[in-house]
């Protein structure tokens, strides 16, 4: 679009006619190239928040109104598609996922996944089963009851598979457990030294006991290294699924691969939705040497093809309470004194923020436990002024560790959070609920920090919609439960200031681009339940269709 088109769509001219105001470009215009009507509109954009019909040209929306307005502007060439009466949505914004990263052999069938998952005596037997008639990689999801179990895991691994290479790892990332045959086919030694932001188990005697923690974890692509054509697989095959859930815009957290593998693999794909991707800190950046991560973006940067963005870098600060690694202010109830532990040192903690300040990318950062939080925000406090960070828009991915007494701190230094409600979703362990306190929502927004949705999902679960319910229901703490406008919100403009492109995404307003949905059922409406069927009947990006149902496609 040329700036002239810019100047015009910022002037706003609001007619007044019935109870849906008209937001339309002034001066004269080509006819629209789309028009959406008979349509529930709803905008996240406070102007106005609803409306009737959208004008679409050049990308872009164009005006925002009542039928009778919408329609007024369309020529002989502009294509008219009739709602139904449905809910049109700005695109949704996926804030964070991780594609790309399955097991490097098909796992083991394991019990009781995701949560508790096998006990230690079953992952045994199963990788004892194997071992009879296996000696190439023998892997597997484990759950909670593995990861929290401490016994020297590379020895009793070695005990039922001496020959054959085992690599076990929690669903949830987290937990890395290998045996000596896999270590060895790894080349991995004694003499390794711990990476930055992670570390390698040690047994008494200072021998390695299998188990690789955090940025250690790069355990599956040292046995199968991703590939563009692989990665373009696993992007092609989210890139349908999102566009059949009206999602536009995908947050992808790069986790155990390079950008560069990550670029190819989308070029290779052809991105659909607009993909930024958030480079990982942790990736092959030797020790010490946190700048380097900043450097790989740099690079990185000038070879993104159209539609991707890249951002971060994003590190992991702590691990989760599934593996019981997070920083938590309380011991964890079943392991008196044991508060968790973070990945960095406050030495290294400063220079990743310092850095921050001082690079045009926004820094994500992975901080699930409170105490963690509390170091983090109170480091933010030392180094500079909050307007400095307010400019920032530090993003931290899973703000459960947001405490009431931090909250106020947390929003005037202008931190992003990106929740993932489909955490609440996670029963017990052993009766004892995994998140030991609720996760925000309600009392971030009404404190005024930005919130954004993610999934956290791995290659095939992120139904945005199941995510909304779970937000919107909240039944363990119907206090922090959002309304399902203000959910609807954080997923879609909420997403874009997440990562600094509200002004030109996110929402159905004046000059933004065209990244709308229109949706098979009221979502704002609709029984709670109903909300995980929830489908799009039409996807677009920049006014480019990427997903059309027959059935929209027939009411024209
Ligand atoms: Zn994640």
């Amino acid at each position: 679009m040329s700036h002239s088109m810019i100047n015009r769509l910022i002037s706003r001219l609001a007619t007044g006619l019935g109870a849906a105001s008209l937001l339309v470009a002034s001066g004269a215009v080509a006819a629209p190239q789309l028009l959406v009507v008979n349509a529930k509109v709803f905008t996240a954009d406070r102007a106005l928040p609803y409306a009737e019909a959208v004008a679409i040209e050049d990308g872009r929306i164009l005006a925002v109104g009542s039928n009778e307005q919408i329609r007024a502007l369309g020529g002989p060439k502009s294509r008219t598609i009739d709602a139904g009466g449905r809910l049109v949505t700005p695109g949704l914004v996926e804030a964070h996922v991780h594609l790309g990263v399955e097991l490097p052999t098909p796992p083991l069938a394991m019990p009781n996944l995701p949560i508790p998952g096998p006990t230690a005596e079953q992952a045994l037997a199963a990788v004892a089963e194997a071992a009879k008639t296996r000696t190439e990689w023998i892997t597997g999801y484990v759950g909670p009851l593995v990861a929290r179990d401490r016994r020297n895991w590379r020895k009793a691994l070695d005990d039922v598979a001496p020959n054959s290479p085992v690599f076990l790892k929690g669903w949830w990332g987290h937990t890395s457990i290998v045996n000596s045959e896999g270590l060895r086919r790894l080349g991995i030694t004694e003499s390794i030294t711990d990476p930055l932001g992670g570390w390698w188990g040690r047994d008494e005697n200072g021998r390695l006991d299998g188990r690789a923690y955090e940025a250690a974890e790069t355990i599956t692509p040292r046995i199968r290294p991703p590939t563009p054509e692989r990665l373009a697989a696993a992007f092609g095959e989210a890139q349908q699924r999102y566009a059949r859930w009206g999602v536009t815009s995908i947050h992808l957290m790069n986790n155990d691969k390079s950008l560069e593998v990550t670029l190819a693999g989308l070029v290779l794909a052809k991105p659909a939705q607009k993909w930024t991707v958030y480079s990982w800190g942790a990736w092959e950046t030797p020790p010490e040497r946190i700048a380097g991560a900043w450097t790989v973006i740099d690079a990185a940067a000038k070879q993104a093809p159209a539609k991707v963005r890249v951002e971060g870098p994003k590190w992991m600060l702590d691990g989760t309470p599934i593996e019981q690694n997070s920083l938590q202010r309380e011991s964890y109830g079943n392991r008196p004194g044991w508060h968790g532990r973070s990945n960095f040192t406050d030495r290294q903690l400063k220079e990743i923020l310092l850095l921050a300040l001082a690079r045009p990318t926004h820094l994500a950062l992975h901080v699930v436990g409170d105490a963690e939080t509390d170091r983090l925000l109170k480091i933010m406090e030392e180094l500079a002024p909050a307007s400095a960070w307010q400019a920032k828009r530090i993003r931290i991915e899973h703000g459960d560790g947001i405490r009431q007494n931090t909250t106020e701190q947390a929003a005037r230094l202008g931190v992003v959070v990106i929740q993932n409600p489909t955490h609440l979703g996670l029963p017990p362990v052993a009766g004892e609920k995994i998140l030991d306190r609720s996760m925000p929502l309600k009392s971030l927004v009404a404190a005024g920090i930005p919130l954004a949705f993610g999934s956290d999902g791995g290659p095939k679960e992120q139904n945005p919609f199941l995510n909304l319910m779970l937000a919107t229901l909240y039944s363990a703490e119907p206090g922090e439960a959002l309304t399902r406008e203000a959910a609807l919100t954080a997923y879609t403009a909420g997403g874009a200031f997440a990562e600094g492109q509200e002004q030109r995404k996110g929402r159905i307003a004046l000059g933004l681009a065209a990244d709308l949905a229109v949706l098979s059922q009221d979502i704002l409406t609709v029984p709670v339940q109903q909300l995980p069927a929830t489908t799009s009947l039409l996807t677009l990006v920049d006014g480019e269709v990427i997903f059309e149902d027959a059935a929209l496609a027939s009411r024209q």
